[in-house]
């Protein structure tokens, strides 16, 4: 498969780990990233284009080893689709500006919501003290 053209910036600009999970749609194992136990006040952006993804707000301690977020920061920055890999149907959660995938989407999450957003620590970078933006 031919490459975006913009696939060899993110190669640069991404750790491999980083690059695995954003562009190839690989997920960190858990209790390994460095956000799922992070409780700073602050916003959750797209590591690979900085795109206000979740707030610290929405977080939640869900014990799955990963970041967990009951809601999205700014409505249509994070988009999401069906993901049919290893044979289960899950919910694809993706940044919309660059296409990166973040995680994966459930229905048992904590209210108001029910949702749980599963995000990869590798997908996200932190700015402490931005809620809104
Ligand atoms: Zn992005």
């Amino acid at each position: 498969m031919k490459e975006k053209a913009n696939e060899g910036e993110f190669r640069k600009k991404l750790t491999p780990e980083q690059y695995s999970v954003c562009r190839l749609g690989d997920t960190e194992p858990a209790f390994s990233g460095k956000y799922y136990k992070h409780k700073e006040k602050g916003m959750y952006v797209c590591v690979a284009c900085g795109s206000n993804l979740f707030s610290s707000g929405t977080k939640f301690e869900s014990g799955t080893g990963w970041p967990s977020f009951y809601d999205v920061a700014t409505k249509g920055n994070v988009k999401t689709g069906d993901d049919y890999g290893f044979g289960v149907h899950r919910i694809e959660v993706k940044c919309v500006k660059c296409g990166s995938h973040l995680g994966h989407v459930f229905d048992d999450g904590p209210k108001p919501t029910g949702k749980r957003y599963c995000i990869n620590s590798a997908a996200l970078d932190f700015k402490p003290n931005i809620e809104r933006h």
